[in-house]
């Protein structure tokens, strides 16, 4: 059986119901957060935890649990539902109200679930590389908040999906933003570059692994804006996500990067990625390097 934790309990995955009314299902008036487990371990926990809380805050939700209590419970979640190497999903949403697009009053509870999803690591393409479209950001203003509003970026996913590639590379005029579900990372002169994390971006968990890595081991690093003619120019393309890692990205609107081979800096970045990974949840059995 698979299990869901729904409220602070574990349930039998298939109970997990949500309400007509639930506000996460109509308006998408909550924040999620994914969490990649290796080796039956959560990979930086409390940073996901961190931004979990800070989102939920951003919109008025308070969480009914400490971090403590929700990674205790996810703990004993991925132990019930014996995920070796996989995701936690979690979410949580304003709670259950009568139609309204003014918040509710008096004691609506947060509705808060969790359920975990077994998937190995992308190894293929970490190895070779993807490719990635261009695409205008439509989206808001408050990028920086990990909504179940998507919208924006499933489209941008979709269009990327239909024309055979992995990823939208999403610009605001002239500026790169963030992938559809990722950050995105160029090197220049040897200069690893990526938008800083504002309000025109999500602040990726892998990202922020992946500043600290370069500065840990003096590959230069630089948080700004670049513009698409420098995504153009570019000596290497990675993108980020937990889900990712460190991603090569190898054709971009069918131009090659570096002849459409993953470049040294990125290969650098994984292997480092990997010894992260290793140091928090354990040796890897299949590695990329
Ligand atoms: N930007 C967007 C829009 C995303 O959906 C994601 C994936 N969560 C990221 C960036 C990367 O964030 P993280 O490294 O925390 O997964």
């Amino acid at each position: 059986m698979e299990f869901a934790l729904l409220n602070g309990e574990i349930i039998d995955r298939s109970e997990a119901k949500v309400d007509v009314e639930d506000r996460g299902y109509q308006f998408g008036d909550g924040v999620y957060e994914v969490i990649r487990i290796y080796n039956g371990k959560m990979f930086t926990i409390d940073e996901h935890l961190e931004r979990f809380v800070k989102s939920a805050e951003s919109i008025g939700i308070t969480i009914p649990f400490t971090s403590l209590q929700l990674s205790e419970m996810l703990e004993e979640l991925l132990i019930k539902n014996n995920l070796e190497t996989g995701n936690i999903y979690m979410q949580v949403t304003r709670g259950i109200a009568p139609r309204n697009h003014v918040f509710p009053t008096g004691n609506v509870v947060p509705t808060l679930v969790a359920y975990t999803i077994k998937g190995v690591r992308p190894l293929e393409s970490l190895k070779s590389g993807v490719k990635a479209i261009l695409t205008e950001d439509i989206r808001w203003l408050r990028c920086d908040i990990k909504s179940l509003n998507l919208l924006g970026n499933l489209l941008a996913k979709q269009k990327a999906s239909e024309q055979g590639c992995f990823e939208a590379i999403q610009h605001r005029g002239d500026d790169v933003t963030e992938g559809s579900s990722s950050n995105i990372f160029i090197v220049k002169n040897g200069m690893v570059i990526t938008h800083e994390s504002n309000n025109l971006i999500l602040k990726g968990i892998t990202k922020d692994v992946i500043l600290e890595l370069c500065i840990k081991n003096n590959i230069q690093v630089q948080e700004r804006t670049f513009s698409l003619a420098e995504l153009e120019e570019a000596e290497e393309v990675f993108l980020s996500s937990t889900t990712s890692e460190v991603m090569p990205v190898i054709e971009i609107e069918g131009k090659k990067i570096r002849a459409g081979v993953p470049g040294p800096i990125t290969q650098k970045l994984q292997g480092l990625f990997e010894k992260e990974i290793e140091k928090q949840c354990g040796l890897l059995v299949n590695k990329v390097y």
